[in-house]
Order: C-alpha cells, then sequence, then structure tokens
C-alpha cells in the first residue's frame, strides 16, 4: 500500500519557547483555526510557575487526567496537524528535549520585548543538534518592543541561524495594525479578537490598492513600503531547501493573543514545513515511506489516579502503518507486545485509534514495559537515535526514610527514572544511589510520587558535583585505571555506562589531562 498520501498529509512539531512568551497563547490560536476548539482559554494552562510542590502536582494530576494535551492534533486545510505540547518550566528542559527528538520541526516564539532569553537560546541548540527546521514567530508586536530590525539581528546573532521574515509589521506597540505577508505578497488588516478566529477586514494585493487607504494612514503605507524595500535587499526571498536543512529560519511576526500574524505564521507553515522523512536508527536509516512499521516511545506519562496505576507510553509512529490489536516487536526486551486501546488525540479529547501513520503519535497503556527510547517494529531489531540523556547538574543521594518500605522505594525510583523524572547513577562502594536531575522541581517531583504511589519515604541528600559526562575509551586499562584512580568521581548509569562525576570544569580538565585517551561526552548518546 502507498503510504505516500498519508505522509504527506501530516506535520507533526512543536512550538517552543521561553516561559511566557506566547507558545500556550498561540498553540491555543492554531487551535482555533483547526476548528479543534471553539473558543480561546480550552486549553489547560500547562505551567508550573507555581512554588510549591502541591500547587504543582496539582497541575500534575490535572495534566494526568487529561494527558491529551501532551499531544494536539487536528485538520486544517487538508493536513493532518500534530502540535507535541513541551513544558515551559526550566526544570522540566529534558521533557522538553525528549519532546523534540519526536517531531519533524517547531515554531520558536520569541517575546519582541525581551528578544532572546535564556531558555530560547537553549533550545535552539538542541534543534541544532539534529537540524531541525525551524520557524520563528516575533510574539507580543502589540507592546512597545525592540525595533523589527534589530529584533532580527539580536536573534540571527545570538541563535547563529540566517533569517528571512516573511511577514512584516505594520506599526508597533500601540501602533501596530496587522502584518505584510511577504510570502504570499498580501495585506491582510484585521480587527483585533482575543476570542475568535478574526475575520479580515481589508485583503489586498497590491499596496497601491486604495482600499488600504480607508484603514492606513499614508505614512503607515509610506514607511511599510520603506521597510518592505530594505527587508527584500537585505533578506530576498525564502530558501526553502535552506530552511529544511535547518540553516535558515523564516520569521513572522504578530500578536498571538489578537491573532494578529498567526493565519500568516499558519498558512506559511503548512506549505512550507517537512513532511515526516527518514530517520537515523543505529542499524540503518529508516524512511518513513517504508512499508514496515517502526516507532519509538519519547515520553512517558503516569497516571497520578491510584486507582490506575497505568502509565501511558506515548509512541512517534516513524514508517509504515500502525494497527490497534497487531502484535509488534519491542527491540529492547525482545518480546511482542499488542495494544487493545491505543489512543489517538485530537485537540482535547482522546479516542481509541485503529491505525496511525508516521508523524502520527499514538498513546500506549503500559504496565512497565517501556521506558523512553525504546523501539517498537514488525519484527526487526532496530533502534532509534537521537533521544539521549542530557547530563545533570543537579545530584542527590537518595536515602531511604522507612526501612520497612524498601521494596517500594526500589520499586518507585526505577520506575520513576525509566520515565525520564531524573536519572538514576549507582555508585561504590555500598551501590549508593544518586538521582541527577537539571532543576530542584524534578526531585521535589520524585519525592511526591515515591510517596504518594509507591508508599515510600525518601530523603536527598545533596552531593558537591555540577558536571558529569559519560566517558569511554578503547584504552580498556585507562578507563580500568581512571576507574580506580577517581573512584569517588565514578558512577554508572542504568545502562552499566561509567559516568565521571565532578565538582567543576577544573576537575574534568585535569582528569582529561591525566588520562588522554579517555573520551568525555555531555549526552549519553555516543556510540
Ligand atoms: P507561554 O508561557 O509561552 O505558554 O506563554 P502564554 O501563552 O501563557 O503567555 C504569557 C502571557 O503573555 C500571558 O499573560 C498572555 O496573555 C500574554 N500574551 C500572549 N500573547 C501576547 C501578545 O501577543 N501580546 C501581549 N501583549 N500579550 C500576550
Amino acid at each position: 500500500m502507498d503510504l505516500s498520501p498519508e505522509i504527506e498529509k501530516r506535520k507533526t512539531f512543536a512550538i517552543i519557547s521561553h516561559p511566557d512568551a506566547g507558545k500556550t497563547t498561540l498553540t491555543e490560536k492554531f487551535l482555533l483555526f483547526g476548528g479543534a476548539i471553539n473558543t480561546a482559554g480550552a486549553i489547560k494552562r500547562n505551567k508550573a510557575n507555581q512554588n510549591t510542590t502541591s500547587d504543582f502536582m496539582e497541575i500534575e494530576k490535572q495534566r494526568g487526567i487529561s494527558v491529551a494535551t501532551s499531544v494536539m492534533g487536528f485538520e486544517y486545510r487538508g493536513k493532518r496537524i500534530n502540535i507535541l505540547d513541551t513544558p515551559g518550566h526550566k526544570d522540566f528542559a529534558e521533557d522538553t528535549y525528549r519532546t523534540l527528538s519526536a517531531v519533524d520541526s517547531v515554531i520558536l516564539v520569541v517575546d519582541s520585548v525581551k528578544g532572546v532569553e535564556e531558555q530560547t537560546e537553549k533550545l535552539m541548540q538542541v534543534c541544532r543538534m539534529r537540524n531541525t527546521p525551524v520557524i520563528i514567530f516575533i510574539n507580543k508586536m502589540d507592546r512597545e518592543g525592540k525595533d523589527a530590525f534589530d529584533l532580527l539581528d539580536e536573534i540571527e546573532n545570538k541563535l547563529s541561524i540566517s533569517l528571512c521574515p516573511l511577514s512584516w509589521p505594520i506599526g508597533q506597540g500601540y501602533t501596530f495594525k496587522g502584518v505584510y505577508n511577504r510570502y504570499h505578497k498580501e495585506l491582510n488588516l484585521f480587527e483585533a479578537s482575543k476570542t475568535k478566529v478574526a475575520e479580515s477586514i481589508v485583503k489586498v494585493n497590491n499596496l497601491d490598492d486604495e482600499a488600504i487607504a480607508e484603514h492606513l494612514k499614508e505614512s503607515d503605507i509610506k514607511q511599510l513600503k520603506n521597510d518592505l524595500e530594505l527587508v527584500e535587499g537585505i533578506y530576498g526571498d525564502v530558501d526553502k531547501e535552506l530552511y529544511l536543512e535547518g540553516l535558515l529560519a523564516p520569521v513572522f511576526f504578530g500578536s498571538a493573543i489578537n491573532n494578529f500574524g498567526v493565519r500568516e505564521l499558519l498558512d506559511t507553515f503548512i506549505d512550507i514545513a517537512p513532511s515526516p522523512k527518514s530517520r537515523e536508527a543505529e542499524e540503518r536509516d529508516v524512511k518513513a515511506s517504508d512499508s514496515k512499521f517502526t516507532g519509538f516511545v519519547f515520553k512517558i506519562h503516569a497516571n497520578l489516579d491510584p486507582n490506575h496505576r497505568d502509565r501511558i507510553a506515548f509512541l512517534r509512529i516513524c514508517s509504515g502503518k500502525f494497527e490497534r490489536n497487531t502484535f509488534y516487536y519491542h527491540t529492547r526486551l525482545k518480546k511482542k507486545l499488542k495494544f487493545a486501546n491505543p489512543m489517538d488525540f485530537m485537540a482535547n479529547e482522546k479516542s481509541l485509534v485503529e491505525t496511525a501513520y508516521p508523524g502520527d503519535v499514538v498513546g500506549l497503556y503500559d504496565s512497565g514495559n517501556f521506558k523512553i527510547g525504546d523501539t517498537l517494529t514488525e519484527g526487526e531489531q532496530l533502534q532509534f537515535k537521537g533521544i539521549p540523556s542530557f547530563s545533570p547538574e543537579i545530584f542527590k543521594e537518595l536515602e531511604n526514610r522507612d526501612p520497612f518500605k524498601t521494596k517500594q522505594l526500589e520499586k518507585g525510583i526505577q520506575q520513576l527514572t525509566e520515565e525520564g523524572v531524573a536519572q538514576l547513577f549507582i555508585q561504590q562502594p555500598g551501590n549508593r544511589k544518586l538521582v541527577g536531575a537539571v532543576g530542584e522541581l524534578q526531585f521535589e517531583v520524585i519525592s511526591f510520587r515515591l510517596e504518594h504511589e509507591y508508599g515510600a519515604k525518601a530523603a536527598f541528600r545533596m552531593l558537591n558535583y555540577r558536571k558529569s559526562s559519560w566517558v569511554t575509551s578503547t584504552n580498556k586499562n585507562q578507563l580500568t585505571d581512571m576507574e580506580r584512580r577517581r573512584a569517588s568521581n565514578i558512577a554508572y548509569d542504568k545502562e552499566g555506562n561509567t559516568v565521571f562525576l565532578a565538582e567543576n570544569d577544573w576537575v574534568i580538565n585535569l582528569a582529561k589531562q591525566d588520562f588522554p585517551e579517555v573520551s568525555f561526552h555531555t549526552t549519553s548518546e555516543f556510540k
């Protein structure tokens, strides 16, 4: 069967941003355009900016129940759009990085007032690692932000990527009127609307059209013409190939909350964003059009309802056709599994899925078979690449506070780290359990969940390590020598790989000097 029409239809992407730049608002507007929701405010705010763990866990609980917000699928202009949600809080950056392994492109939202922020840069680095095509949306143009040309310079410099603006703002802040669509060479002026899809009040293809004069002052029109001439001279036309290679980012301006510039973004996105392509596995490249089904798990969502201990594993389909109630081969466990109730996600609802295609994400009920990165096939031994663990920055030793619940603690910490909540390392002597994370909130989540889901009581003791690297060497003796002589800096991850933990860069550099044939890697994917 020719899968190409189904593959071509699909656009699977994530909207990412530094918190508060407008990711959620933009997602909502997309869903409104897609008719997937009727009014803004329908999407649960996926935010953990609350300061107490209980507030945070309350949000997680709600999310646990409506896991559909993890993937939002809808149809728009004949395409099937899958938006993968990512947590905004920086303590959950790892979750975001993993989700980015499952998308074909991203839309990066930048706040026009704040410009490029810390998370913007980090997220861009992750996109660059995989050459993910990026479109940039400069949001909040209704506020007195930075000048459009200055913003482009700042983004180009800080994110080290070439840009090409495909829309251009008319006015800014209080005088912001809308955007000119450079890609389709047309002007749409809208009435601001916070809750519904805005009706275009004027649409022209020629800037000398008289109809504009009713809505824009002559000085605005003149300014726009000047700007466009300048933009044309500096940036020219968009090179789609460079965009698809991740070397050039088309830029759109707008105001998500007022629905300005959003349709321009969405319509162009539909035209130029990539459909599912091939993916790298350790054994070979897997083409989306391969007839045999393959897919990998990039996220595991715990069900926080204690009566239903199931978890949901999110599977990204990479090739072939996924079908309900069919046996698939779990390549790590080397066993066959079938799924009676796989879930499909359309906007805010989930439903039973019978078949799914490359680019789609299905939710699989899991009682403990999956961990992040697991691959399913029709029988081939295959392992997808590109879902590494990143080296944590905070390390704590896990201490058992209730000796009668040792088994529960053991099981809990194994399962939680398999879900990717944090990373587990073992240190000798004494099989000490070290938990590594990017943010403090991750530890709070672990303590809370160990207690509430597993009935175990744990405490964490802060350790001095701030850096970690996976270490390998072709010179086995040297590696063994290092493990022996630097024992207090050595730990092992769950796969038994050797990890070097360091208090600071100086300690790592010294080790590099002393053991020149040992390689240090900042992600777990070094084979
Ligand atoms: P997220 O953290 O990136 O998901 O950001 P949100 O979508 O929650 O937006 C953060 C804040 O910015 C909210 O108070 C929004 O109402 C506001 N916001 C979003 N888009 C715009 C916009 O275009 N203009 C203005 N002025 N505010 C906006």
